[in-house]
This record gives structure tokens, sequence and C-alpha cells, in this order.
């Protein structure tokens, strides 16, 4: 109950106008291959179950992706990437996901988005980041028991999640750990618990495309969590 709870709480947010506008806006004028389908349009909760041991921290809702479709990567070429992946590896019950009713159930991860709406030209500002922040606070928070690994798709995803341990109260290495594709950092619970933090590149098209990350890179990193 408290997970839906949270989850309602984050689902009416409007504290950022840039990005209220602009995932209304998009919502509103639909791309026109999904011109029959209705919008999400709104902050995008977590996807998959609260205990998992693995969480996936990502960067924001894709415009026509999870935007559209009200959970995180699904229904966009990133989220083609990440769940392939992702099934392979044996975390998740197909390997792609392209509509809310589409029977895909993930098993030990989850996978939590450090802002919720969707960013022009996926850019979030530093103060939208900030604003956002206490929604991922409470998502990892509600991790915190459970998690044994975090994985980052990209800088912004790592600052966020050492942001948030941070203020939950666990230790972070000094100096700050620096992101890159395979970076490892141990991190520690207020319990004395460790949890790794792994980096990734992000399976954005700008990376997939380019060969700046492959599936062999991705499976390697997914399969060391
Ligand atoms: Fe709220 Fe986060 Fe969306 Fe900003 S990005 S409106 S803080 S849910």
């Amino acid at each position: 109950a408290a997970d839906q709870e949270l989850d309602a709480r984050i689902s009416v947010c409007r504290a950022c106008p840039r990005l209220v506008a602009w995932r209304e806006e998009v919502a509103t004028s639909k791309r026109a291959a999904f011109a029959d389908q209705p919008y999400w349009g709104r902050p995008v909760p977590a996807l998959g179950p609260p205990d998992a041991p693995v969480v996936i921290v990502g960067l924001a809702p894709a415009a026509h992706g999870a935007n559209r479709t009200g959970r995180n990567f699904t229904g966009d070429r990133s989220g083609d990437w990440l769940f392939a992946a992702l099934h392979r590896a044996g975390y998740a019950s197909q390997p792609e996901s392209w509509a809310a009713g589409d029977g895909l159930t993930l098993d030990g991860v989850r996978i939590i988005a450090p802002v919720r709406c969707a960013p022009p030209q996926n850019k979030p500002t530093t103060a939208e980041k900030q604003t956002c922040a206490p929604w991922l606070d409470a998502d990892l928070a509600r991790s915190a028991p459970f998690v044994r690994s975090i994985m980052c798709l990209g800088a912004i995803g790592w600052d966020a999640t050492i942001a948030g341990v941070r203020h939950a109260g666990w230790e972070v290495p000094r100096p700050k750990p620096q992101f890159g594709h395979g970076s490892r950092a141990v991190l520690r619970t207020p319990e004395g618990r460790e949890v790794e933090l792994v980096g990734c590149y992000h399976v954005s098209q700008h990376n997939t495309q380019t060969g700046r990350l492959t599936e062999a890179m991705l499976d390697e990193v997914i399969g060391s969590l």
C-alpha cells in the first residue's frame, strides 16, 4: 500500500513548469504513428518489484516512449535494447515491451527514472534534476533493504544516485566515484550492508547506433550485477 501511495503522489506531481508543459503538449499533439493511442503524459513511476535486488537508474522518460505508455523504457528504441538484454539475462519475461498491457513482467530488477517527466531533447535542466531528486530518494529508500546492485545508465543517473544515497546517510567513497562504462564503487548502507554501484553507457540510440554501446558490452555489465 505504501508502494502504491508513493506512486500515486508522484503521478500527480507538477513541480517543474517546463516539463509539465512539454509532457502534456506531446501527449496532446502525439506522433502520427500513435495517433489512435492515449498518452500517459504524466510522471512515470518505477517499474518492477519493489524488493528487487537489482535497481537500474536511467535518465528520463522518452517523449513518445514512457511518456506515452506510462512505463519506463516501454515503447521506444532504448527499451528494445534494454528489455532484450534483461530477457537474455533472465530478468524480463519477454525481450520487448511496447505497451502497458503487453504482458511484460520483471523479476529481480526495478527500473527508476531520476527525472520522472519527459524533457525536451531528453535534457533536463539542473534545477529540474534537483526538483525531482526527492522522488528518487523515496524510491531508493523503498529499495534500500533489498538492493544488491544499482546499475546507472549514464552520468546523470550515476550522479543522481550518489546524491540520493548520500541524503539517506549511505557511505560513498571519497573522492566521489566517476561515471564510466563498467565503472564500479562499493556503497554502504547505514546498516553497514554493501551495495555495488555500476556504470553502464545509456541504451539511447545515440550510443547504440554509433557502436559506443554494443549488445556484448551491455550483456557483460548486466551479467555482473
Ligand atoms: Fe515532478 Fe519530477 Fe516531473 Fe518535475 S520531473 S514535475 S519533480 S515528477
